[in-house]
């Protein structure tokens, strides 16, 4: 089964062509990181229009690429949420006109199972499976005991891991996106303050990181108040000690609650060097087989929504010429 796979929910315009789930043979990606970065963030307006811009050449190096023909392809992937609905427009337009045109049947995808779907392009799911998902806009902890299937068993009542990490890189006039720059100055820091965790109830798998962030930005202001210093490498290396700590703690417990067979992290956060040597380490002393995409799977990419729509392809699950957009979507 040869997948083409298209993303455009953010503000990276990717297609990729990917076999059997599980075999890349291209994957395209255009980002508009530079585009947004005077901005201190994603701007939608702008995000559609590079979209529409870029996907036409971005589709034409994917195929040039993968050096296939349209016969070769068996059906077209796409994300149809969540994400910003004039970026997820132009990706969901372009892949009904690809269906309509060349006669392939038409695959929706959720974005984040398609974070998800980028370990199956590593090595074969083992069933139990607990996924950590930490990115831009979520932070969840999915249960999947077969292909497709999901359940959410906590997520972020606020703030996603890579927004606290963004937020705070604000805070520290660190250039966007925040998550890779705190990485970087958190290995040169110590954790010498005790920022709080959020644990929430004692059997929750849920998370919160407004305090933490809240926390941060009090901690900045009373010492400026004091005139006292506080060094931006001890900020981030304290920051970054609690994100780390609590989601590697839920993510443990977990694993342990529901005898999982193997855990996988997806999403743009699991870039994030101390975060990855903190869940190597735990699940090697737990004999847990752990699962981290290389970076270039971890950010958005089109591999992954092939990847999963191979799946959902091989279960008969299409979508028809009226596939929409949509901003919020369950994971399901
Ligand atoms: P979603 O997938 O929820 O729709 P998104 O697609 O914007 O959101 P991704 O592209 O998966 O999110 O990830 C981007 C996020 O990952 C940003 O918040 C960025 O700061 C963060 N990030 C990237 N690298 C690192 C890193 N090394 N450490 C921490 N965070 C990181
Ligand atoms: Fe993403
Ligand atoms: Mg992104």
């Amino acid at each position: 089964v040869v997948i083409l796979g298209i993303e455009t929910s953010c503000d990276e315009t990717a297609v990729a062509i990917v076999k059997d789930g599980k075999k890349i043979l291209s994957n395209v990606v255009s980002s508009q990181i530079e585009s947004h970065k005077r901005f201190g963030g994603v701007v939608p307006e702008i995000a559609s229009r590079h979209h529409v811009e870029q996907i036409t050449y971005v589709l034409e190096e994917a195929m040039e690429q993968a050096a296939i023909s349209w016969r070769e392809i068996d059906g077209i992937a796409v994300t149809e949420g969540p994400g910003l609905v004039g970026a997820l427009l132009v990706g969901v337009n372009a892949a009904k006109a690809l269906a309509f045109s060349k006669h392939k049947p038409l695959i929706g995808v959720h974005h984040i199972a398609g974070h998800i779907y980028a370990n199956r392009l590593q090595e074969e799911f083992k069933f139990p499976l607990l996924a950590l998902i930490v990115s831009g806009g979520h932070t969840e902890l999915v249960i999947m005991k077969a292909h497709g299937e999901y359940e959410v068993i906590g997520e972020t009542r606020d703030d996603a891991a890579g927004e606290a990490y963004d937020k705070v890189a604000r805070l520290l006039h660190l250039p966007y996106p925040g998550g890779p720059e705190i990485d970087k100055l958190a290995k040169q820091g110590e954790e010498t303050i005790a920022f709080p965790r959020a644990w929430l109830e004692p059997d929750s798998y849920d998370f919160s990181f407004s305090g933490l962030k809240s926390s941060v930005t009090n901690t900045i202001h009373n010492a400026k108040q004091r005139g006292e210093s506080l060094k931006p490498e001890d900020i981030a290396a304290s920051f970054q000690a609690s994100v780390i700590d609590v989601l590697t703690t839920k993510t443990v417990r977990a694993a342990k609650e529901y005898h999982v067979k193997q855990v996988i992290v997806a999403g743009g956060v699991a870039a994030n060097k101390g975060l990855r040597s903190s869940l190597q380490q735990e699940f090697a002393n737990l004999q847990i087989p752990l699962q981290i995409p290389p970076l270039s799977l971890c950010t958005d990419n089109a591999a992954m929504i092939a990847a999963a729509g191979t799946i959902a392809f091989e279960q008969g699950r299409r979508s028809g010429l009226d596939l929409n957009a949509r901003a919020s979507m369950l994971l399901k």
